[in-house]
């Protein structure tokens, strides 16, 4: 058995445990600056909730404005299994306006600590006891679950948080909380509260992370008898943020052998969240970052192919996403022969050597050494000769006041070819237009597509990198200049080349 501060008193083990989550993304998460989600980007962040089996979803605050109720009735008409909620401040307007939205419960937030009763709100400790339990009962007469929170927490007098939250659970509270609202709580101090909450009933985890510890704070709470954890996806939110959900759900999973979730789909939340909210996601990112389970250095790759678990605390499947091995400047034999064979090609022990060196020559300039620049190197030290099949002759592209067009001039199998298109931007023209080109042969998949600036200015040299697959190969191929809609096209165009490159079928046949 496994508890977090040993056999500490106010602690009970974790194994076994049932915890639930309330994924807050859509409302604290949305609070984050800069982020505004529209009716339908909710509703499938919703969804996807959903089918991860998160219990909870708080859709949004209904007292924020009509646009938003909008939005939080889209989420109820959904038909979830998931319980859906509102935010409600400690008026009755609030509990009425989340009614309206047909929610299944509200997440009532009351002030807790002095500083929100005096000199937020302009009340009494009194006063807030009994509006608290006015609203309580107002609330579970309207047929709603209702959660208390005692804003502010983790900073409010412990022996008044007590008293107010005792007081809304004999008013028929489901549960309460006590939020660490500015992330100013350290674990002991977090015990030190739950210890006495969960003494009243069913308590809930609202961490923010301003200190880093969030997800430890999470956990304290759940130690001391918390069985639902607020958080968000990707851990966005008000200034430092929300824990992330995906972390305290790896975290209770590999570490305590406690299931939540269903964890396979953390990684296509983190994504759906990163691309719809425009919050990317820092390469380190735990869990969902880009690196979280990719290896570069010769040392980790080598002891990576000969045991998957290494180099890695659980399995990336587990969390919905595949190993990756890069090659840069810290890359070895093991690592480059592994990628060589990846693209069928088998290299004796003095070819790889050489291979290794402008591996390595290259990652020194600090570049990522994508599939193109390996198999050119294998191709250089090994003398062979390769004739490409598709090559951009010329690119045009207008974009201003009208709609961006772009025109292409591409070589396909030795036979020209032109073809113009239109997007959003243009870079988007300009890949429609090498579509159209190529016709059903670019019937390959675009899997990603990542811009790096070189330098900070207005004439930067920008690096476009991008990954793409065709049937069961892929390729990663980078291209770089001053003009983006040319690195990209230049890109695309050859990942396409490398990807038909040992297709038997001829390009153009088929259109
Ligand atoms: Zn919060």
């Amino acid at each position: 058995m496994r508890t977090l501060f040993g056999d500490h008193p106010a602690t009970a083990p974790l194994d076994g445990r049932d915890v639930q989550f309330l994924d807050t993304t859509l409302r604290d998460g949305e609070q984050a600056p800069g982020i505004s989600l529209t009716p339908d980007e909710k509703a499938e962040i919703a969804l996807a909730l959903d089918e991860a089996d998160v219990e909870f979803v708080e859709a949004g605050s209904a007292c924020t404005g009509p646009g938003e109720r909008e939005t939080i009735a889209r989420v109820t008409d959904l038909g979830l299994d998931a319980r859906v909620t509102s935010f409600a401040r400690g008026v009755e307007n609030d509990v009425d306006l989340a009614l309206d939205c047909g929610v299944d419960g509200i997440n009532l937030v009351v002030p807790a600590s002095d500083r929100h009763v005096e000199d937020k709100v302009d009340s009494t400790r009194e006063a807030v006891v009994a509006e608290t339990v006015e609203l309580v009962e107002y609330a579970k007469e309207h047929g709603l679950w209702v959660e208390v929170l005692g804003e502010d927490g983790s900073r409010a007098d412990l022996e008044f948080l007590t008293e107010l939250m005792g007081a809304a659970v004999d008013a028929g509270a489901d549960r309460i909380c006590a939020p660490d609202t500015v992330g100013h709580a350290t674990p002991d101090r977090m015990l030190e509260i739950y210890a006495e909450l969960s003494d009243l009933g069913p308590t809930s985890m609202h961490t923010h992370d301003d200190l880093g510890l969030a997800v430890m704070n999470a956990l304290v709470g759940v130690a001391a008898g918390a069985d639902l954890v607020h958080g968000t996806i990707n851990g966005i939110g008000e200034r430092a943020g929300n824990v992330a959900l995906e972390e305290v759900a790896i975290a209770l999973d590999h570490g305590y052998g406690v299931e939540t979730l269903d964890t396979e789909m953390l990684y296509d939340l983190g994504q759906l969240v990163a691309s719809k909210t425009g919050v990317p996601l820092a390469p380190n990112k735990a869990v969902v970052g880009e690196n979280a389970f990719t290896h570069e250095s010769g040392i980790h790759t080598d002891g990576t192919l000969k045991d998957d678990a290494m180099y890695e605390p659980y399995p990336p499947e587990k969390v919905g996403r595949t190993r990756r091995l890069v090659l840069g400047k810290h890359a070895g034999r093991a690592g480059v022969r592994a990628a060589l064979a990846e693209h069928d090609i088998e290299v004796d022990a003095d070819d790889l050597g050489d291979v290794v060196e402008r591996v390595k020559r290259l990652g020194d300039r600090g570049k990522r050494v994508t599939d193109a620049d390996l198999l050119t190197f294998a191709e250089e030290v090994q003398g062979r000769e390769r004739e490409r099949r598709v090559e951009l002759l010329d690119l045009t592209a207008a974009s201003g006041s009208g709609t961006p067009t772009a025109s292409v001039r591409l070589q396909v199998d030795g036979e020209e070819r032109v073809a113009s298109g239109t997007g959003s931007g243009p870079v988007d023209a300009a890949i429609a237009a090498v579509k159209s080109a190529l016709g059903s042969a670019s019937n390959a998949q675009l899997d990603s597509y990542h811009v790096d600036a070189i330098t900070g200015g207005t004439d930067a040299v920008v690096t476009v990198e991008v990954e793409m697959s065709r049937g069961d190969r892929s390729v990663t191929v980078a291209a770089s200049d001053s003009d983006i809609t040319t690195a990209s096209v230049r890109a695309m165009v050859d990942s396409l080349d490398r990807l038909l490159a040992d297709a038997d079928t001829p390009v153009l046949a088929d259109d």
